[in-house]
């Protein structure tokens, strides 16, 4: 198990695989800071067909080499790809657009790998996210993590609103391990280290939070990305948080 109710686990890289060097930078310097798990999309499901669409196959041989030095979680992201994927990776990612595709659910379900499963962004907590998960876990995946990630309101100051109150419904209805992606939450990376304090305080099991070495020349959301000293500090603002809501980074 990845995730459990005693630790606070932190998962920390870019928003998508772009090369070698740029992945073990991140890698190497958010380990040195104390992330336990890797992130970065090879396949990256973007809203504009003109944006850069992930290196696939080739952004998956690099994450090889990251999971030499930690595990990883990479997003999947059509029924076809769900073997090579789940071969490539320590956590299989479901994202916002895909949480409600029920035939890659029943897929991903089928491959006994932990799964992390966005809340889509405008999905009902109980009536639409949790059973999302419960296919999951009826094809027999055993860890499921539930991942708040803001979800579409009226707000156009933040990329969407962050809905910690999903935090504490998760809690309530579920056994399911929940945390907090303040990247995505609010495209804005001032807001990340407040919003992953709040999320440790309010009992969620770890963040996940988009890093780059280069924000300003990353492929894909370097906007809200933190830079590696940023990340350091972060942890560093983290540790009394978590540790006075009895847990350990
Ligand atoms: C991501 O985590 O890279 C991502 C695309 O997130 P979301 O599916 O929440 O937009
Ligand atoms: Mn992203």
């Amino acid at each position: 198990m990845y995730f459990n109710k005693g630790t606070f686990t932190v998962i920390a890289g870019p928003c998508a695989v772009e090369s070698t060097e740029q992945c073990l930078t991140i890698a190497e310097g958010v380990k040195k800071h104390g992330a336990h798990i890797f992130r970065g999309g090879a396949y990256k499901p973007r809203s504009s067909p003109f944006n850069f669409q992930g290196l696939e196959l080739e952004g998956l041989e690099i994450l090889q080499k990251v999971r030499l030095l930690m595990p990883i979680v990479t997003e999947v992201t059509q029924v076809s790809t769900v073997p090579i994927v789940a071969n490539s990776t320590n956590i299989l990612q479901i994202g916002t657009r895909n949480m409600h595709n029920i035939e890659l659910l029943k897929a991903v379900g089928k491959e006994n790998k932990p799964v992390m499963l966005k809340r889509g962004y405008a999905a009902l907590i109980e009536e639409e996210w949790i059973m999302a998960a419960k296919y999951l876990q009826l094809e027999g995946t055993e860890e499921i993590i539930m991942c708040e990630r803001g979800i579409r309101t009226f707000e156009p100051y933040t990329r969407n609103t962050l809905d910690i109150s999903a935090v504490c419904a998760i809690k309530t209805l579920t056994d399911y391990c929940v945390i907090i992606d303040p990247s995505h939450a609010t495209g804005r990376p001032e807001m990340i280290i407040p919003l992953s304090l709040a999320a440790a305080a309010v009992g969620a099991d770890g963040i996940m939070v988009e890093v780059h070495n280069d924000p300003e020349k990353a492929l894909c959301d370097g906007h809200q990305a933190i830079t590696i000293e940023q990340f350091g500090q972060l942890m560093e603002k983290l540790k009394p948080v978590v540790n006075a809501v009895g847990r350990h980074l």
